[in-house]
């Protein structure tokens, strides 16, 4: 509940406007208004129901943010910064809007557009970018997430067909999907080589049972996938897929929006707890006079303006094409998703006894974002990234 009428906002405290172009800030304040106008009034309820909101997919489509840095195929061709500010509002609206909206582009139509083939393009991608389409994409299994080496989903090729099996789980999207990117080994020419395909979920053999009772992310579809020998045609195999770097590269698209929307999280909890800190009388006096609830409040906007300033960094060297590096984005996944996992912790404490209510937004936030400090390579996952890059050695 931000109430604050004179409210500072972080975008100033950060100068940010000053380093954006028109572009960026149209794509910026587009869908903030549209998060503030259309999402927000309904995800409280989303998120107690365990729901997503399938019903605004078009007009997130109408903004051209499915595969929104991708260029052609009826994408909209944007910057990765403009990308960025675009995944950091719709996270400040809830981290599972994001999640959706970053697996159809980053794990679904990136990897068509950088490993498929001109047909597979033009098949899927304008029905993606238009929302017609919806896609998942199957990585983890039971027995494989941190290290997805260890899968055991295999294709088989069999004629002009490759028969699949496997279980995959913790599929963002999976219950809705139109259709997933799987990855498996595949048998016939090399036993070791990890490959993707474009399985569309309509095969026989192939169900995605939705996975329920989570208390994070609740307010976007996960499930599994579940694929007893599904046969797709030969073409359905991502041509330029050549082993687990093809995933790896997948995620790292991902992982640098996720490093972006994880700010947006953390700036909901504080634009909240700052409101609330003005208005809550405690000993006579609001308890923003008060010097401990301060100090939380400036640990916390420090720490998103330098989160903030380093995506921005991140952001611009990605646009100008230059050193560009998965550890560059282990390292601001790894940071910006534990900074803004307490700053909803200390926010939500600021609340006091309200803070434990999905009537305001940070228990909700602070939820959430258990599941993306786990998702997408654990925090543990990045650190032993970075510490093999600092090293040399190999700690995994
Ligand atoms: C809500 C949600 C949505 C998801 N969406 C998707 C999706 O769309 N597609 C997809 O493919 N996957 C998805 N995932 C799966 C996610 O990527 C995995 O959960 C994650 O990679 C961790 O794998 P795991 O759960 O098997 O944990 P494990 O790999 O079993 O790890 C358990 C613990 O051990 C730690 N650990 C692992 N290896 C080491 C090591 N070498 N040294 C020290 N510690 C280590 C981990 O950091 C973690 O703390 C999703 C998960 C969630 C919760």
């Amino acid at each position: 509940m931000n109430t604050g009428t004179n409210q500072v906002s972080l975008d100033d405290v950060i100068s940010i406007d000053a380093k954006l172009s028109d572009e960026e800030t149209l794509v910026r304040d587009t869908t903030r208004r549209w998060i503030r106008e259309r999402f927000l009034p309904g995800v409280p309820t989303h998120f107690e129901n365990a729901t997503f909101p399938m019903e605004l997919v078009p007009e997130i489509a109408e903004l051209g943010l499915f595969g929104a840095n991708i260029q052609g195929y009826g994408c909209a061709g944007m910057n990765n910064v403009s990308y960025g500010l675009a995944m950091q509002e719709l996270e400040y609206g809830d981290s599972g809007l994001r999640s959706f909206v970053s697996v159809q582009g980053a794990l679904c139509m990136f990897p068509i557009f950088r490993f498929g083939s001109e047909e597979q393009r033009q098949k899927y991608l304008p029905k993606m970018a238009a929302g017609e389409l919806i896609g998942c994409f199957g990585l983890t299994e039971p027995g494989a997430g941190s290290d997805p080496g260890a899968m055991t989903t295999r294709a088989t090729r069999d004629g002009n067909e490759y028969v699949i099996s496997g279980q995959k789980m913790w599929i963002t999207n999976s219950p809705a999907a139109h259709l997933a990117i799987v990855w498996a080994k595949v048998d016939s020419d090399d036993a070791s080589t990890i490959r993707g395909f474009i399985v569309d979920t309509d095969k026989a053999g192939i169900t995605c049972p939705e996975t329920h009772h989570k208390m994070s992310l609740r307010a976007s579809l996960t499930g599994e996938i579940v694929m007893d020998e599904v046969r797709v045609p030969a073409d359905a195999i991502l041509p330029e897929t050549k082993g687990l770097g093809s995933a790896l590269a997948c995620l790292n698209q991902a992982r640098f929006g996720i490093a972006w929307g994880v700010i947006g999280a953390a700036r909901a909890c504080f634009d909240e707890a700052l409101a609330y800190a003005k208005e809550r009388i405690v000993f006579d006096r609001p308890i923003a006079s008060k010097q401990l609830i301060q100090q939380q409040l400036v640990d916390s906007a420090t720490q998103i303006a330098l989160a903030q300033w380093a995506v921005l960094h991140l952001g611009r060297l990605k646009d100008e094409g230059k050193n560009f590096a998965p550890y560059h984005v282990s390292l601001v996944k790894r940071n910006n998703c534990a900074m803004a996992l307490d700053i909803a912790r200390v926010s939500r404490s600021i609340l006091g006894g309200n803070g434990i209510s999905v009537e305001f937004a940070a228990i909700r936030h602070m939820l959430n974002l258990e599941s993306v400090y786990t998702y997408e390579g654990t925090n543990e996952v990045h650190t032993l990234i970075l510490g093999r890059y600092l090293t040399g050695e190999n700690a995994f």
